[in-house]
């Protein structure tokens, strides 16, 4: 394609994008094709020859099109929101034209800049303690950058705790450089912690690791945030248990129900007091095998001097965004304190509530350097004489697993500057607002509609079982099957809750939803359940 059909083909497909949004109400919410209809429509290779722009386009529009679920009508409901912007676009469609894989500074001054701009830009209108930020001060040692998923600043974040407390171990144990047989034991007995609701972005970070997962209870009486005294009773048992806990991975808005995790509790069960009979011993018999804590008086050893600092992370991947509204930071105050003064990191999903589209999903920590400690490989070619010559230079490889990066935060950047954080602030409340009504609804309904769990803009709700029911959940479960016969007309989420069972997740975020969604929301809810 030469530049001048670009400009043809580019301008032509800005409009239809422009019909498709203003089309979108009138769309079914899902795709209403049946499996294999895309994989028997098209060829099982490649043209030989080149073909014309209109015939692809054509095929895209009849045969690719039909086939996409509207994650931006205004009745999806479903999962958490993808939100889009017009900005974002924008700056999707420039980074694309720039592509511009600037994973040392000298690749693109304005990649690396940028984006750590809008790094503290973010912590400052999330709230964040300067110390994440990588201007927070003179002293600063904090920062982040974008990565494309929350899953994969997790698993960057799990490595770095990983080799923090391995250094730590190996340091107290007394090994310059300890064996591989020795590593491979006392990585073996790291122990990650989240709870049952965790997203399996800490599970599947332990996994990829080889490190152990522990997935603590929680209870619907403490609206399914994991609580300090379940943390720390575990910890006692694992460390009993010759095992050491090295990281917490906390939630600020689950995706079942967007419980808010107490992450003040978890800070005081992480950071305990670290007084043990014999510390050395302690660390010895952990790494020896011995099950019997820290020289035999296991109960006292709930953590010892020897053992790692927890690392502490928070995963706000769908509620981060609203750390921006006063009212919020209010209602969680305490745990934001904790989450400010004690955790060591940080990330959310711009690209779910946060106007951006997918991908972007920023990590902050207050250490950068041990990012750089466990990710920095530099072989001669990616030398450069800028980082070399400035420790101001930062090579973001040094700090991600992938060697290239896009250029995310060119739409961060344009959606803050037209938006405003009043305009994002505007965009949260008013989907807490739709979500409010949708509450009233079900509430003035009455039985047997069921409010399980009302979370910034996420509803969970049921239908009350009978007495006689023999499954409580069969009513539920019941309208569950209508809805799904009905997901051209609205798309929920099904999920199932400790204390509550099969429940109904309704996620409000889109920002083409009104109150009349809402309410035809309801509607088809209630025709559902009949
Ligand atoms: N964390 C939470 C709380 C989520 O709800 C989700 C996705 O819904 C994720 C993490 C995963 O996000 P990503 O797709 O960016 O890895």
């Amino acid at each position: 394609m030469d530049v001048e059909t670009f400009r043809r083909a580019a301008h032509a497909a800005v409009d239809e994008i422009c019909d498709h949004y203003l089309s979108m109400r009138d769309k079914p919410v899902t795709a209403q094709v049946k499996p294999g209809f895309l994989t028997d429509a098209l060829p099982d290779a490649a043209p030989s020859s080149g073909q014309d722009w209109s015939r692809i386009n054509e095929d895209f529009h009849s045969l690719v099109m039909p086939g996409m679920t509207q994650w931006q009508h205004p009745k999806f409901m479903a999962y958490y929101p993808a939100n889009v912007s017009f900005e974002g676009i924008l700056g999707d469609m420039w980074a694309a034209a720039l592509t511009n894989p600037g994973f040392n500074w000298i690749c693109s001054p304005s990649v690396t800049e940028l984006e750590l701009k809008m790094m503290d830009w973010m912590a400052e209108a999330f709230h964040l303690d300067p110390a994440f930020k990588q201007r927070g001060g003179p002293q600063s040692k904090g920062g982040g950058l974008i990565f494309g998923s929350a899953s994969e600043a997790t698993l960057t974040v799990a490595i770095a705790a990983r080799d923090r407390a391995l250094r730590h171990l190996t340091a107290a144990s007394g090994q310059i450089e300890p064996s591989r047989e020795w590593a491979a034991e006392a990585t073996g007995k790291l122990v990650m912690y989240g709870s049952t609701e965790t997203h399996s972005v800490g599970s599947k970070a332990a996994q990829i690791l080889g490190l152990r997962f522990r997935a603590l209870p929680v209870t619907l009486q403490n609206r399914l945030a994991l609580r300090g005294d379940t943390l720390a009773a575990a910890i006692k048992e694992d460390v009993s248990a010759g095992l050491v806990p090295f990281m917490v991975c906390a939630t600020l808005g689950t995706t079942s129900t967007s419980a808010v995790d107490a992450l003040d509790e978890i800070a005081s069960a992480a950071i305990m007091p670290t007084k043990v009979v014999d510390a050395d011993v302690a660390v010895h018999d952990h790494l020896d095998g011995s099950t019997n804590g820290a020289n035999g008086n296991s109960t006292d050893c709930a953590r010892s001097e020897s053992l790692p600092p927890i690392w502490l992370h928070v995963d706000a991947a769908y509620a981060g965004p609203a750390l921006c509204l006063p009212e919020i930071r209010t209602k969680y105050q305490k745990e934001l304190s904790a989450l400010n003064a004690k955790f060591d990191s940080i990330s959310l999903n711009m690209h779910k509530w946060g106007l951006v589209n997918f991908d972007c999903s920023p990590l902050w920590v207050k250490d950068r350097a041990q990012l750089a400690a466990s990710l920095t490989v530099t072989p001669e070619y990616l030398k450069t004489t800028a980082a070399a010559n400035d420790p101001s230079v930062l090579d973001l490889r040094n700090y991600q697993i992938s060697l290239g990066r896009r250029f995310r935060s060119l739409k961060v950047w344009f959606v803050l500057r037209s938006h405003g954080i009043e305009g994002l602030r505007q965009h949260l409340r008013d989907d807490i607002l739709l979500a409010e009504r949708f509450k009233r609804l079900i509430e003035d309904e009455g039985d047997p509609w069921q409010l399980v769990e009302f979370n910034f803009a996420l509803l969970v709700i049921r239908l009350k079982p009978a007495s006689t029911d023999a499954d409580p959940d069969s009513r539920t479960r019941a309208l569950w099957a209508a809805l799904e016969k009905r997901n051209d007309e609205l798309l929920l989420t099904q999920t199932s809750i400790p204390g509550a069972g099969f429940c109904i997740r309704i996620a409000l975020g889109c920002p083409r939803t009104q109150e009349r969604d809402v309410d035809d929301a309801f509607a088809v809810l209630k025709l559902a359940a009949t």
